[in-house]
């Protein structure tokens, strides 16, 4: 770091490391002085796989092992009304859930194969498709951890920095490199950061979690408005393709959309941006409160040109070049469900599961028909959804039909298997107050039978508590966890999106929907919408 300081004092201490703020401030922040994250995999290895559960203190069950994609499950049987009151051990469940790392979604079919054994063998079968472009799996033993690292890692799949206060998985357009209106391929430097920073000690504590997204596609397809760093592809006038600064989105319950630096980065330029942007959270990021640790809290009190002079004087060295916004995405859906065509002549095919749930025996399957198509990619998008990629234009009906007869829909996804989301909720989640994966599913399959010629973009996801792991203040309609008289119910918020229709949801004060009422109120919504939208108007417009 640079010995000259130009960014302004904050009105209050607030914990940040560039003005010698360094006690422990806080439970997290403590811990992580006394011990890396990354530090907890020896003691799994080593001990805890091998003594077990009860083995495990505190400061590691609950704090350290996500540094290595490890939570404790909620354990079974516990009502959401019971979330609040009960103390963190009394929630644990000894099972984990286990976060598989995949920077820009990407998997080959033999990694895909991996983690379907690692799930039918670990996991019970399970796995979940995420919005960040992971995989999760649930029922972990510890017993089994280090076996399952070995199995991921002989085919190069990690679970470092998954989950924890780091960098964490780094989203990138999935059709990146193949898509034929792309406007420049991020994966240069999406992988030149993947492969030089996650795991470098250097970053591994942070106030918080850090979210990147990188996407050259003129969909803007990675979400690029809640991330803390996001590179969104531009034409500059004179340099050419590149990508537009964006810095200090996220959501929660402090909901915040990114900024523009107004700063536009070479592809060459971006791994040197990022780590900039990284080293300004890690320096000037807030660690007093965990509830302001995020960037987007300092991203707010300083403003974009405080931010990018910090950037360019403090960190980088060098002025950047000013850039121009991104033009609005073309109207249409963004989610890559379908067939489509490749800049090379052959086609991607993207598959529909519902609200992301899929499974180890499904993956392994969806694997046999990658291979059969020929194709070695799979990539994983942030609506939960997944995208063969290179598929030759002879196997492009095999690959859908094969992909259709396990429940992926291709062809013809019906807007609400392609626009509804849903976070883990109650089934495995200590935070949740309310159950979504099931409640999103049975949702769905009424809406296709009562509204089967429905063919709007509408997006509708679920939450089961106030945290936003399923972005629910950016989607049309916004589900959030709450109990009403006892009863499971969700808090509405309309109006939210993403891209054309960038903006944070209205919350209806007073609208709490029952779970026994939610197909009924989606279906009159989407109605109402449907009879009045004029040709091609999108729902928060
Ligand atoms: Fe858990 Fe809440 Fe996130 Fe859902 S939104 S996964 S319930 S923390």
């Amino acid at each position: 770091m640079a010995q000259t300081r130009i960014a302004p004092p904050p009105a209050r201490a607030e914990g940040q490391w560039a003005l010698d703020e360094r006690e422990p401030l806080n439970a997290n922040e403590r811990f992580k002085l006394e011990d890396d994250g990354l530090a907890v995999r020896a003691r799994i290895e080593d001990v805890y796989s091998r003594d077990g559960f009860a083995s495990i203190p505190a400061d590691d069950l609950r704090g350290r092992m996500r540094w290595w994609g490890l939570y404790t499950q909620r354990r079974p049987g516990i009502d959401g009304g019971r979330t609040a009151t009960l103390e963190p051990h009394e929630l644990d469940d000894e099972y984990f859930m286990l976060r598989v790392r995949s920077d820009g979604g990407a998997l080959s079919a033999a990694q895909l194969r991996t983690i379907a054994q690692v799930s039918v063998e670990f996991g019970r079968g399970t796995a979940d498709l995420t919005d960040r472009q992971n995989i999760q799996l649930h029922w972990v033993r510890i017993e089994d951890v280090p076996q399952i690292w070995q199995r991921l890692e002989a085919v190069g799949l990690s679970t470092q920095e998954a989950c924890g206060d780091t960098p964490r998985v780094i989203l990138g357009s999935p059709v990146a490199g193949v898509a034929a209106d792309e406007i420049i391929d991020g994966t240069p430097a999406l992988e030149h950061i993947a492969r030089r920073y996650i795991g470098d000690p250097a970053y591994s504590n942070l106030p918080r979690k850090f979210k990147t997204a990188i996407s050259g596609s003129p969909h803007q397809d990675v979400a690029h408005e809640i991330n803390d760093v996001s590179f969104v592809g531009v034409v500059h006038p004179e340099l050419g393709p590149g990508f537009d600064v964006w810095v200090g989105g996220g959501l929660s319950t402090n909901p915040r959309l990114a900024v523009r630096l107004g700063a536009f980065a070479t592809l060459e330029q971006v791994p040197e941006v990022w780590k900039g942007v990284i080293g300004i959270f890690r320096d000037y990021g807030y660690r007093r409160l965990r509830t302001r640790a995020r960037l987007k809290f300092l991203v707010a009190d300083w403003g974009p040109q405080v931010f990018r002079d910090v950037l360019e004087q403090e960190y980088l060295g060098f002025s950047l070049a000013d850039g121009p916004a991104p033009p609005p995405p073309p109207l249409g859906r963004r989610d890559h469900v379908g067939v489509h065509p490749q800049a090379d002549g052959r086609f991607y095919v993207g598959a529909a599961p519902v609200v992301g749930r899929v499974s180890g025996p499904l993956l392994a399957q969806v694997a046999e028909l990658v291979e059969a198509a020929g194709s070695d990619r799979v990539r994983l998008t942030v609506e939960q959804k997944l995208v063969v990629l290179d598929v030759p234009a002879t196997n492009v009906d095999a690959l859908a039909d094969g992909l259709e007869a396990l429940g992926l829909a291709v062809r013809n996804a019906s807007t609400f298997r392609r626009g509804t989301m849903a976070c883990t909720g109650l089934e495995y989640c200590k935070l949740a107050i309310v159950e979504t994966k099931a409640r999103a599913r049975e949702l769905v399959f009424q809406l296709e039978e009562r509204l089967p010629t429905f063919d709007a973009p509408l997006t509708v996801n679920l939450n089961g508590c106030p945290n936003s792991c399923a972005r629910i203040q950016v989607a049309d309609i916004g589900l959030k966890g709450a109990l009403a008289g006892g009863e499971d119910g969700y808090q509405v918020h309309l109006g939210g999106g993403l891209g054309l229709t960038s903006g944070l949801g209205t919350t209806l004060r007073g609208l709490r929907v029952s779970a026994h009422d939610l197909p009924d109120y989606v279906e009159r919504v989407a109605r109402r919408f449907d009879e009045q939208r004029q040709d091609g108007e999108l729902f928060a417009t």
